[in-house]
């Protein structure tokens, strides 16, 4: 899966928009952060302080994962630190 960049600042026409009737992109009640994504926010990232939906927070806390010592970006998909021993 590609992972879009979420340096997008200044949205499409048609997307400012839509955001006029919205809660702000991340924001708690609003939808998730990410730009290509259209679902309700549903986790808190402790990483970029902002909200995204449960198929995101799982997508972006997986590839942390795969880190010897990732960070717990989304607490719900965090398995803990690769490098401690069990
Ligand atoms: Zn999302």
């Amino acid at each position: 899966m590609d992972i879009t960049p979420e340096d997008s600042i200044f949205p499409s026409a048609q997307e400012s928009q839509l955001y006029s009737l919205r809660k702000p992109k991340g924001s708690e009640d609003g939808e998730c952060n990410r730009t290509v994504c259209k679902q309700p926010a549903a986790l808190y990232s402790n990483s970029t302080l902002k909200w995204y939906c449960e198929s995101c927070a799982f997508d972006i806390q997986e590839f942390e994962n795969t880190m010897p010592e990732p960070f717990k970006i989304f607490e719900k998909f965090y398995v803990g630190n690769n490098m401690s021993d069990k």
